[in-house]
């Protein structure tokens, strides 16, 4: 059995022995170096398998990204899709919770570390399965976070996948980095923002950043676009609306969709229920599914 350590200073489960390679047979015998070739041997061996990579980033926490990714891949997954998530928000892991197996661990088998599963055959990975203790804050450096996610990649039982998604951290920092230079070959990047102007600015800055290291934009969603009043059935314009379109615009890249305001989805992903199936007739769920459907478009599957 490969053995798996998770670097870190939390209180973790590690498994490696001292000297022990953990992507090869040849164990005590391989030096750093080697171990660090076989694990890039292993993660190339891993990504082989996955037909298409999508990350999804944004510029501003908060403003729906993970609820895009964890609706995305249910669909695709519920379509027949072979769907796995990376969840590599390091700092604050929620793709557990909104699909619906917080508090779980990962297995291990002879393959590797074992991704849970969802009954759609949605496969999850995320860091918060490792940490025990939900409330200590994981101070990582750089590097550290590039460890575990190399780890991800390599020592993860992924299999065959149709598509992977990336859920990374707000922001341009360590991680988006980390996913790009690792995973050589992403097909693209979806941008989440909101309507407002200074989450906009932010999400400039997203596909400036696809641009600057030559990932592909998917396109720009603008979500919490409006809010259909339960009441009147009135549209309100909470954080405005139209300016993801606009951005997507000045920007030259695809406009992907609008998602509305919809307490339902809060609901959804505070208890873990898929959603875009679950309440498809909703308008929200039926702007997911356009999305979806040009992500579609983009990766030549339809
Ligand atoms: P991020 O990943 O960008 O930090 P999340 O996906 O965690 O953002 O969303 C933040 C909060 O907003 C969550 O409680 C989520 O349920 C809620 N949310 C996201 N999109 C919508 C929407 N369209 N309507 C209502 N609530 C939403």
């Amino acid at each position: 059995m490969r053995n798996s350590l998770i670097k870190g200073d939390t209180e973790m489960e590690c498994t490696e022995k001292k000297g022990i390679c953990s992507s090869c047979q040849h164990a005590s015998t391989c030096s750093a170096d080697e171990q660090r070739r076989h694990q890039e041997e292993l993660m190339k061996e891993r990504l082989q398998l996955i037909r298409h990579r999508i990350m999804v980033m944004s510029g501003k926490g908060g403003v729906g990204k993970s609820t895009v990714t964890a609706n995305l891949a249910n669909l695709l997954a519920e379509e027949g899709y072979k769907v796995g998530v990376l969840d590599a928000d390091i700092h604050g892991p929620n793709i557990p919770t909104m699909l619906g197996v917080e508090g779980r661990t990962m297995g291990m088998s002879p393959e590797g570390i074992e991704p849970l599963e969802l009954p759609n055959g949605l496969k999850v990975v995320s860091l918060g399965f490792l940490i025990k203790d939900k409330d200590t804050p994981v101070i990582w450096r750089g590097p550290l976070k590039m460890g575990v996610l190399r780890q991800f990649l390599s020592e993860v039982n992924w299999g065959n996948l149709d598509f992977l998604f990336v859920d990374l951290p707000p922001g341009t920092g360590d991680e988006p980095l980390s996913i790009v230079q690792l995973i050589h070959h992403l097909d693209g990047a979806i941008v989440v923002t909101t309507p407002q102007h200074v989450a906009l600015l932010d999400s400039r800055k997203s596909v400036n950043f696809c641009h600057k290291v030559n990932v592909k934009v998917v396109g720009i969603v603008e979500n919490m676009s409006g809010l259909i009043c339960p009441h009147c059935g009135e549209e309100i314009d909470l954080f405005k609306k139209g300016g993801g379109e606009k951005a997507s615009v000045e920007l030259g890249e695809p406009f992907l969709g609008r998602v509305p305001i919809d307490p339902a989805l809060v609901e959804a992903g505070d208890r873990g229920v898929p959603f875009v199936t679950r309440f498809a007739k909703s308008p929200a769920a039926k702007a997911l599914k356009e999305i979806g459907e040009r992500l579609l478009q983009f990766v030549g599957e339809k």
